[in-house]
């Protein structure tokens, strides 16, 4: 007997109870185009405070494949899809926000050059609907200088809405390292990778979950967990500024010792403090923010804490 292929849905969920109900049925609706897969939905509850967990819950009960994967808090998106990845038992997982932002019809194209060989097919948004201006300056921004400093190539403006391979899940699950950057790590396990171009719809409903210190945290993760060329470039700015206080001494010392005219002078002298200090304090960050993740890293904690499984069998795992 032949077995149709199992591909999971990774859905991570925080505080959506606004979109939720329209997105799981949006999603399941979808599901139903093909009866050649089965399908399992994940929704992973990253600590909401809200009704999410309670309507995932009752979706369960009229449909065991939906499942649910509740966190103890709030750790984070790519924490709450990488809890769902390590739960899911598809042959390819699907990652989408809830929020329904990017359409789960695209997985038909997806799912069609997974069949054709790719292991890694993401969606990359061409277009992005009323998102705020400062978010795709932001966003746009942040893709070109991630691709500049880091040594493996991230697609341009692709975000974690993807199919991913078992390959690729297995990967990414034997991939111990916390300061996660999921749409980075997948790039770097290298698989065969291809794109497929949609357009970003605004949210259906509630709010953007990612405020500014999340937006912040997440991309000096990415940069930090990807490159070591920032350190490089502390290196260089204190090459840079020591050639020229040497160059500044050389002046003084000549002004002093073969002319008269030393006395006044405290603003340049003002400007020089000013600015190496300035670059020493970018440099220390720098050097912080690496030293942070070693101290991360070397704790060795979970990733995250699961306080609540449901719709997963026992015997399975
Ligand atoms: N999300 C999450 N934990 C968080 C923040 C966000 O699980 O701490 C989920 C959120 O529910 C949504 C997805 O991650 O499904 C993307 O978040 P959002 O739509 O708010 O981000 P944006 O699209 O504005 O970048
Ligand atoms: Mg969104």
């Amino acid at each position: 007997m032949k077995y149709n292929k199992l591909i999971s849905w990774i859905i991570p969920c925080f505080n959506e109870q606004e979109v939720l109900e329209i997105s799981i049925r949006r999603i399941i609706d979808f599901t139903a185009y093909s009866s050649h897969y089965d399908w399992e939905f994940i929704f992973v509850d990253d600590g909401s405070k809200d009704n999410t967990r309670d309507i995932i819950k009752s979706y369960n009960l009229q449909d065991d494949r939906v499942k649910l994967v509740g966190l103890s808090r709030n750790f984070g998106h790519q924490y709450a899809v990488q809890a769902g990845l390590n739960n899911a038992y598809g042959d390819a997982a699907i990652i989408i926000d809830a929020d329904l932002q990017d359409p789960p019809e695209i997985a038909k194209e997806m799912i069609s050059k997974w069949e054709k060989g790719f292991d890694v097919i993401s969606g990359r948004r061409v277009e992005r609907v009323s998102e705020t201006f400062f978010k795709k300056i932001s966003a746009s921004c942040f893709y070109r200088i991630l691709n500049l400093l880091t040594e493996i190539h991230i697609p341009l403006d692709t975000g974690d809405f993807r199919l991913i391979d078992r390959k690729v899940i297995d990967t990414l699950k034997q991939m111990p390292e916390k300061g996660r950057f999921i749409r980075g790590l997948v790039s770097w396990t290298g698989f065969k990778q291809t794109q497929i171009k949609y357009k970003r719809e605004p949210r259906l409903a509630g709010k953007t979950k990612y405020s500014l210190k999340k937006m912040i945290v997440f991309a000096l993760e990415g940069l930090t967990a990807f490159s070591s060329r920032p350190l490089r470039l502390a290196t260089i700015f204190g090459l840079v500024c020591s050639f020229f206080s040497f160059l500044a001494i050389l002046y003084v010392l000549y002004i002093r010792l073969f002319t008269f005219a030393w006395v006044p002078g405290w603003a340049g002298l003002a400007v020089a403090i000013l600015f190496a200090t300035g670059v020493q304090l970018i440099s220390i960050g720098i050097l912080g923010e690496y030293i942070g993740r070693i101290y991360d890293e070397s704790k060795g904690r979970p990733m995250y804490i699961i306080d609540e499984n449901l719709g997963f069998s026992k015997d399975k795992d």
